[in-house]
């Protein structure tokens, strides 16, 4: 997968996706990653990328026409996404479809965000991480980046680890354990260590039906009606 990322923080990236592994994925060519810096192309000599809000109002927004430069220059097809608390959420089920791309470019917003001209020129696609407001996009692009690249083959060593996982069959996780058996007067439960595979997958499919119905109700209805289909 290749991805470019158009950002004013190029220093930022590949930041933790350069580490574990990401970082070895990275280094094994397995996906590759190109940062454009919108700020060379800026027409001024102080290199400014942002301007006051028309209408009024706190911020600064960025311009279209240097952030247009930039994708004029430098974005040549693929899915086009602009980090955005306005975005449509990112879920595991959008994760695996980005994970099919060969091409991914993102932009990453500043200030108050982006002038909604090139949005519209580019037909930009916005994904949000969460219902919160983060300072930049640079943040979101390297969490959705996280998740897509883990699932690229070849990336977790045992493929088997993705299918369990929280989100990936509707419900979240059940509990996991390790050695030591016992901590601090608690024992891991016994079924775990009585290898018996038909017992132990039951038992972590109720905690797991659970651990949904405590924490997620909304998830767990959701699960519930793709039953009955
Ligand atoms: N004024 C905007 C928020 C700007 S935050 C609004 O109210 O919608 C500055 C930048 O951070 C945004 O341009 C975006 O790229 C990024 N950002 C902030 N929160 C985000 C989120 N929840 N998901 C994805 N990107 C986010």
């Amino acid at each position: 997968m290749k991805v470019k990322v158009f950002t004013i923080f190029p220093e930022i990236f590949p930041g933790f996706l350069g580490y574990s592994l990401t970082g070895k994925a990275l280094d094994e060519g397995k996906w590759s990653l190109e940062t454009v810096n919108i700020r060379d192309y800026a027409t001024d000599k102080h290199g400014s990328v942002d301007d006051t809000p028309c209408g009024g109002g706190a911020g600064m927004v960025m311009r279209p026409d240097i952030l247009g430069s930039a994708l004029h220059a430098n974005y040549n097809g693929g899915r086009l996404i602009y980090m955005s608390p306005r975005g449509k959420p990112l879920t595991q089920s959008l994760v695996h479809e980005l994970a099919r791309e060969d091409n991914l470019s993102i932009i990453c917003g500043r200030f108050e965000g982006i002038d909604q001209r090139v949005l519209d020129a580019f037909n930009v696609e916005e994904v949000s991480i969460g219902d919160y407001i983060l300072t930049g996009g640079e943040q979101a692009a390297q969490i959705m980046l996280d998740a897509v690249i883990r699932l690229l083959p070849g990336v977790l060593g045992n493929a088997d680890s993705v299918v369990d996982e929280s989100f990936e069959n509707g419900l979240l996780e059940h509990p996991q354990y390790t050695r030591p058996i016992e901590w601090e007067g608690r024992s891991v439960p016994d079924i775990l260590l009585s290898g018996h595979h038909q017992n132990i997958a039951k038992w972590r499919k109720e905690r797991s039906l659970e651990i949904t119905k405590q924490q997620r109700p909304d998830l767990l209805q959701k699960y519930l009606d793709s039953q009955k289909v």
